[in-house]
């Protein structure tokens, strides 16, 4: 039980300053869909993710900088494979989404890296990560850690950066688990 005027200061203040927060003043998520994050950040594949992506799509949906290769942005700040449907954004990757956004947007490191670390700690199968969430998502609720929050969301996001599992069920939005891609 972490809530009361004190830690609703602290929360203000990562919050506020854009400093992510340890998951235990996360009480749900829950992607709205609005593309934010897929025209203001910048995704890093892997080698296997390179590989992959450009088998399907061809080299021209990825960018190669400094070693490492990136997806490409299109000229207003997007992501290639982001696509609206009505007023919400969807990702055209779903089958082949990048790690890093499938985790989003939640970090999980070995180190307390952002400070916290008692609050940042999660321990699930065996392991000791340190999570924390990026408040620049608008899918985030804080409060009290809700029960599918801690039972389901944040085992599967372990799950999915162990490499144990590839499918998406909490950590998607609700949107993309209805659709079949494949
Ligand atoms: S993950 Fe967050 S920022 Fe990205 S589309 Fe969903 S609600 Fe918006
Ligand atoms: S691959 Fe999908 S989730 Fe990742 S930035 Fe592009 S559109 Fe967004």
């Amino acid at each position: 039980m972490i809530f009361g005027a004190f830690w609703a200061q602290i929360l203000k203040a990562l919050v506020s300053s854009g400093k992510p927060v340890p998951w235990s003043f996360v009480h749900s998520w829950r992607c709205v869909n609005c593309g934010r994050c897929c025209r203001r950040y910048v995704v890093e594949l892997t080698a296997d993710e390179w590989v992959q992506i450009t088998r399907l799509y061809g080299f021209e949906v990825t960018i190669p900088s400094l070693g490492a290769h990136y997806l490409k942005k299109r000229a207003d700040g997007s992501c290639i494979f982001l696509y609206r449907v009505g007023d919400r954004w969807l990702c055209g990757l779903q089958h082949l989404k990048p790690k890093s956004c499938k985790l989003w947007p939640f970090y999980l490191r070995e180190k307390p890296v952002y400070g916290f670390p008692e609050l940042a700690k999660y321990s699930y199968l065996g392991r000791e990560f340190y999570v924390y969430a990026d408040p620049y998502c608008r899918g985030l609720i804080w409060g009290q850690p809700s029960e599918e929050l801690v039972k389901y969301l944040l085992p599967e996001l372990v799950e999915i950066k162990l490499g144990r599992r590839d499918r998406q069920v909490f950590s998607t939005a609700p949107i993309a688990r209805q659709i079949r891609w494949r």
